[in-house]
């Protein structure tokens, strides 16, 4: 299968799905990440320019660490809203990426940009075969499924699937920690609860053994399906 993962921020594939998405591509599927914004917001110090720059590398990295290819829309972070433009860019996005499932965010997370990301992957679905919305790369004949990831902190989120990402959860960390450039404007922006390095990633340990211990493994990673009357998903398709 080929596997889309959107997340609207550079670090939010790998925080919330990066352990999955290394074990599909383990299990021999073709893996892409792909942000809606380039992030450029994400430092105190740097000019805007600059720091899309780097948190574009750092996902380019993050996404070599499992052999995944990294696409971003390049829309402004916190400054991403909805129109003709964004919706033509998701379906290109996912036609080029030929997705049969897409793993995006929770329709309810604490950022504006996570929900709307949501909404457009949500809405555009069953938009990428339709010839008559034609866009760079062509229609593809499936409608990807769609896969949400929690929201941040799980709060509010009851997950109908898990997957068990022990074996992964060190790849899923080495991932994570390319996004150097976040681990000081998670410092600069929210202050002593991730205030360095191993706390960011404690915050990240402690969800996934929770999700662990609801489901019986070390560490999971926890999932809701998408359904709706019209595309109801008969068979398992997380890893
Ligand atoms: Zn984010």
């Amino acid at each position: 299968m080929n596997i889309l993962a959107i997340g609207a921020h550079p670090d939010d594939v790998e925080e919330y799905c990066g352990g999955t998405l290394a074990k599909y591509a383990k299990q021999g599927h073709k893996v892409f990440t792909a942000t809606a914004t380039n992030g450029n917001i994400g430092s105190a110090t740097l000019p805007m320019d600059e720091i899309a720059r780097i948190r574009k590398e750092e996902a380019r990295r993050a996404a070599a660490h499992i052999g995944a290819e990294y696409i971003c829309l390049d829309y402004n972070d916190e400054m991403f809203f909805e129109d003709r433009e964004a919706r033509i860019a998701f379906i290109d996005l996912v036609r080029y990426c030929q997705a049969d499932i897409i793993l995006t965010h929770s329709p309810k997370d604490y950022n504006p940009d996570h929900e709307l990301t949501s909404k457009i992957v949500t809405d555009i679905a069953v938009m990428i075969p339709i010839a008559k919305i034609p866009t760079k790369n062509k229609p593809v004949d499936k409608i990807p499924i769609i896969v949400y990831f929690e929201p941040v902190n799980g709060i509010g989120f009851i997950p109908t699937e898990y997957v068990d990402i022990t074996e992964e959860f060190e790849t899923k960390k080495a991932m994570l920690y390319e996004h150097k450039s976040q681990i000081t404007w998670m410092k600069d922006n929210y202050g002593d609860v991730l205030s360095d390095k191993d706390n960011y990633m404690s915050s990240i340990e402690i969800i996934n053994k929770y999700r662990g211990l609801q489901c019986g493994v070390e560490y999971a990673e926890a999932f809701r399906m998408a359904y709706d009357a019209y595309r109801v998903v008969p068979r398992r398709v997380l890893p």
